[in-house]
């Protein structure tokens, strides 16, 4: 008998898991049961403008609904688990096979929220794809302004509120001699709803001339009479 299973399912079997959305409990590691998993619709790829002539092509995986708000709420109670398993989902639905970049890139948080939160999520997520694709990840990028949370905001405010939020990571730049210039970076993000964040985080990293540059966000959201331009 091979030991690993049989420990796996005795493990199992006292400490059972249950669905993040339902809590119906079952005795596997899935993140949902099967009826919830069904529940999950996947969403097509886009480009967004950055500047001038250059875009950034935006990769998510699923439609921010239930089950999937569930997990996204939960950086708000410090959990990190979820986070983890918002990079599982990616992983899951992203091809992620041929990805073929140098560097992961999260989104940063402002210091003041992430002492408030413990954690930022989009670091998590692109710790655990950094860790199954073997792709180092790296913080090109500080957010040197609080912006409020976009969730309430117009486009137009929402465009105001990330104006400068970013900037690129004196300290990080000098520790590999400011060697970005034909390297392939991916940002990464939790949820993209109006695109507003990445391409402001964009604007800042393509002073580094990259030789490409692309976003993944696990969830793409919708916003009232908001559509994105291009499909990729
Ligand atoms: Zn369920």
């Amino acid at each position: 008998m091979r030991v690993k299973p049989f420990l796996n399912k005795f493990v199992s079997s006292i400490y059972p898991s249950y669905c993040w959305n339902c809590l119906k409990v079952f005795v596997n590691d899935s993140i949902f049961c099967d009826s919830c998993w069904d529940l999950i619709n996947t969403v097509p790829s886009l480009k967004l403008g950055v500047a001038g002539e250059i875009g950034l092509n935006i990769f998510s995986a699923v439609e921010n609904s239930e089950p999937l708000k569930k997990l996204l709420k939960r950086k708000n109670f410090g959990d990190v688990v979820a986070s983890k398993h918002l990079a599982r989902i990616l992983l899951k639905y992203v091809d992620t096979e041929n990805l073929d970049v140098d560097y992961l890139v999260p989104i940063p948080l402002h210091w003041i929220r992430y002492s408030k939160r413990g954690f930022n999520q989009a670091e998590v997520i692109a710790e655990h794809l950094g860790k199954i694709l073997n792709i180092p990840v790296i913080n090109l990028l500080t957010r040197v302004k609080r912006t409020k949370f976009q969730a309430s905001l117009s486009l137009e405010k929402r465009q105001k509120n990330l104006k400068s939020a970013f900037s690129l990571n004196g300290k990080v730049l000098e520790k590999f001699n400011y060697d970005f210039c034909g390297k392939r970076l991916l940002l990464v993000d939790d949820l993209c709803v109006t695109g507003v964040t990445l391409q402001s985080a964009a604007k800042e990293l393509i002073k580094l001339s990259p030789k490409d540059l692309r976003a993944v966000a696990v969830c793409r959201g919708t916003y009232k009479k908001f559509t994105f331009d291009t499909t990729i």
